[in-house]
Order: structure tokens, then C-alpha cells, then sequence
């Protein structure tokens, strides 16, 4: 199979004019599990996974997946299988990595505000690391490292103030963004880090972005990192290891090009930090996923408008957030093949949520579909169910895995019992229905 972080349709194989995913058709699977639902194909997180894998190889480093980006179980135990570690930022999100197979010694855990019930789990778990983000948290795991006799490994996460060019709501390595220690303070928190209790200092840590499209804020932020370590070194402070975070970006658009290649990355990585003699950390999440999973979704109704022409799908916004949430482009195709000779017009793919941004696509060429088709969005493997929500009542969508000739549902569809039964009543309340209790007419 082809890199799929590079082309968001080669996720599709079209056969007799139906849409596939490696040997299983869509058609068959929206017929056995409904929709909307994502669809993960094995085969190419594999392929995705073993790209990177040999890109890195030989720099002594360990591919700590970011968990957030899809935590379904068999995505991460894929993962395992293959020899991840995973990077988690929730208590939550370890015990995923921990379900899943990956071992504690391989888990690093990263976050700007960890609470004391994390950091306290996490080293009774015994994980490898924790990236700390501020002089607060490096205090507080000292004391409870201390107090549970204990000693925590740690690299302080540095925002080396560098511009990745990404969206602003996923940029994370510009002073002024919430994220890591300012560069000029990591001197002192670090001497301080080496006098505290309980504290292992390891190294140091960056993450500036998600959907990085150029390899430039890579060289940049890398080669601050490393003018840091030798500064530290300098004052005799000891910089073991080096965590270069995630954030290689993915193609979306059908019509572009790749938008980093993972060699050149490890050109960029060998070249800034490559001769410290440092253990590496690399945390990839939305490049592990991102395109090698799709949401399904079926068509309810075209609405044809004075302006504008809607196509209304069973999917929406709580199912996928991203068009909402940072105006993200996902190609969109229908499962059968159109009619020779069909003509593509512009239409508005929209969810039937409540919300105007509940709108997939606007004015988008699309071939003419009717009620009861199926389409797909592609690229939805990261940052799509994990960010599903119930709004409008909506039960979570099925998650499903496909390897070969085979399929599973890795996450059943969220049933009305399950999603109507969380709540309760106080029992201040009175049972009994609501026009009694109020004595209306
Ligand atoms: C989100 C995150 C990642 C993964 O980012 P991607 O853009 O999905 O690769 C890695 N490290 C940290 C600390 C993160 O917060």
C-alpha cells in the first residue's frame, strides 16, 4: 500500500465502481453497522507506522504515539504490536495506552495542567516521563514523589517561541501560547528541577504546533532546543534526552501535495540535534491516523434552496468537529461511482445539528447524489471520534477496523439506553410526570 499520510483518497480502493477500504466494501459495512460511522484500515496504519519507524532509525529514539489524536483501542494496540510508546495528557488517556498493551516504561505524560490525582497514578504506574510546563507543576510532583518515596523522571517542556504556521487554535510553541516554559526562565526552573526531591531531571521537551506543512518551524524550534541543552551543559546541569513532540501534517485537499515528508523531518532532526548524543522522543499522532481512517456517512435528503443547494447527511458536527472547529477541508466522495457522463455541481454538505457551522463543505463539486447514498469524508482518522460529543442527543458513532478481507467493530454505535440512562433524577424531585407535579391544568 501506498504512504497514505500523503493522499487523502488513497484510502479508497473503487472496484466494480463501489468504494472499498483494503477488500472490504463500504456499502457493506454502513448495510451491518449504520451510520455514521468511522472506518480505520489496519493495513495502513501499519504502513504509516513502519514509515516513520525507518525514518527515525538509528537516531536512538522512541515513537511515543499521541494517544489524543485516536484513542480507539485497536488503533492504539496496533500500535503496541508494532513497538509504540505512547504520549497520553490525561490520566484517562494512560490507562487507554495501558489497556492497549503499551508498557509504563513507555509512556510519556505531557499536558499543561496534570492534576495531583495523575501525578500521583502515573508514577505508581511507573511511566517513563513526564513533560513539565511550569515551575507549579515541577513543585507539586516533588512533593508527591517525595512523599511516596519516589523518584519522578522529568524533562521540562520549553516554548521556544518559534511560529509554526499552522491554524491558531493548534499552535502551541509561540510565547503567549499557553504551553511550555518560557524559554529564558528553563535555566532556573532546570537548577531547580536538580536540587528537588523526588526529581530526576532527564532532558527537555518542545511540541510547537499540530499540521505542520513545512519542515522550517521544525529547524527552528529544534535548533533553539539545541543551543538550550548546550547552555544548560554549561552550567552543569545534564540534558539526557531530548522529546521532539508531534505535528507533522497531513495532505487533506485531494489536489496537494504531500506536505512533509518523514525523511525530510529526520533530515531536519539528524541536522539540529542529531550530535548532542541525547535519547529522542518523538510523539506523532495526527500523521499515524489521520488518513488512514474515513467517516461513512448516508445521505437523509437534498434540499434545493433559492441559493444553494444542501446535501443533508446523517453525519454532523458532534461526529466530526473539525470544519466547525477550525474551518478544516475533508474531500468528500460517494461510495458508488457516479454515472459515465454525470455531472459535478456545487453543493453545501451539511449535518442535521442545529447550528449553521454544522456544514461539512461549502459550495463543493460533487456529482449529483440523492437520498440514501452513502458518502465519505476522508482524513478523519485523527482528532475525529475522539472529539465526538452527543450534542443534539446524538449517540456516539460506531468506530470500525478493517484488515484484508475482514472487518470489526472496534467501537459500538452508542445505544439510546446508554446515552438516555447517565442522568438522574435527585431525589428531592418528585417521580411522576412533570404536568402533575407542577399542577397544571
Ligand atoms: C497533541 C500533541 C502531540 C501530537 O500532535 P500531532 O499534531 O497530532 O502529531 C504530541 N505531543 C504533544 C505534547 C501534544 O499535545
Amino acid at each position: 500500500m501506498a504512504t497514505v499520510g500523503s493522499n487523502p483518497l488513497a484510502l479508497l480502493n473503487v472496484r466494480d465502481g463501489q468504494a472499498h477500504v483494503e477488500g472490504v466494501a463500504l456499502a457493506r459495512i454502513a448495510a451491518e453497522v449504520g451510520t455514521p460511522c468511522y472506518v480505520y484500515s489496519r493495513s495502513a496504519l501499519i504502513a504509516t507506522y513502519r514509515d516513520f519507524a525507518q525514518a527515525v532509525d538509528g537516531m536512538n529514539g522512541t515513537i511515543c504515539y499521541a494517544i489524543k489524536a485516536n484513542g480507539n483501542l485497536a488503533v492504539v494496540r496496533t500500535f503496541a504490536e508494532l513497538g509504540a510508546g505512547a504520549d497520553v495528557v490525561s490520566l484517562g488517556e494512560m490507562k487507554r495506552a495501558l489497556q492497549a498493551g503499551i508498557a509504563a516504561g513507555r509512556i510519556v505524560f505531557s499536558g499543561v495542567g496534570k492534576t495531583e490525582e495523575e501525578m500521583r497514578e502515573a508514577l505508581a504506574s511507573g511511566i517513563l516521563q513526564f513533560n513539565l510546563e511550569s515551575s507549579g507543576e515541577l513543585e507539586a510532583l516533588s512533593r508527591i514523589a517525595a512523599a511516596a518515596g519516589k523518584r519522578a523522571t522529568v524533562a521540562l517542556r520549553v516554548n521556544p517561541d518559534v511560529d509554526a504556521r499552522t491554524h491558531e487554535k493548534i499552535s502551541t510553541g509561540k510565547k503567549g501560547d499557553k504551553f511550555g516554559i518560557d524559554f529564558a526562565q528553563v535555566p532556573a526552573i532546570a537548577a531547580r528541577a536538580m536540587r528537588l526531591p523526588g526529581i530526576a531531571l532527564e532532558g527537555l521537551a518542545v511540541h510547537i504546533g499540530s499540521q505542520l506543512t513545512s519542515t522550517e518551524p521544525y529547524r527552528a524550534a529544534f535548533a533553539r532546543l539545541a543551543d538550550l541543552t548546550r547552555k544548560l551543559r554549561g552550567e552543569g546541569i545534564p540534558v539526557h534526552s531530548l522529546d521532539l513532540g508531534g505535528g507533522i501534517g497531513i495532505a487533506y485537499a485531494e489536489d496537494k501535495a504531500p506536505t512533509i515528508d518523514v525523511s525530510d523531518y529526520a533530515a531536519v532532526v539528524a541536522e539540529t540535534v542529531g550530535n548532542l548524543g541525547c535519547r529522542l522522543v518523538f510523539e506523532p499522532g495526527r500523521s499515524m491516523v489521520g488518513n488512514a481512517g474515513l467517516l461513512l456517512t448516508r445521505v437523509i435528503g437534498v434540499k434545493d434552496g433559492e441559493a444553494r443547494r444542501f446535501v443533508i447527511v446523517d453525519a454532523a458536527m458532534n461526529d466530526l468537529a473539525r470544519p466547525a472547529m477550525y474551518g478544516a477541508h475533508h474531500a468528500i466522495r460517494p461510495v458508488q461511482a457516479p454515472a459515465p457522463g454525470s455531472v459535478e455541481s456545487p453543493v453545501d454538505v451539511v449535518g442535521p445539528i442545529c447550528e449553521s457551522s454544522d456544514r461539512f463543505a461549502a459550495q463543493r463539486s460533487l456529482p449529483p447524489v440523492v437520498a440514501d447514498d452513502l458518502l465519505v469524508l476522508l482524513s478523519c482518522g485523527a482528532y475525529g471520534f475522539v472529539m465526538a460529543s452527543t450534542y443534539n442527543m446524538r449517540p456516539l458513532a460506531a468506530e470500525v477496523m478493517v484488515e484484508g478481507d475482514r472487518f470489526a467493530t472496534v467501537r459500538p454505535r452508542q445505544s439510546y439506553e446508554a446515552l438516555l440512562g447517565q442522568d438522574r433524577l435527585p431525589d428531592w424531585m418528585a417521580a411522576g410526570r412533570p404536568r402533575e407535579i407542577r399542577g397544571a391544568a
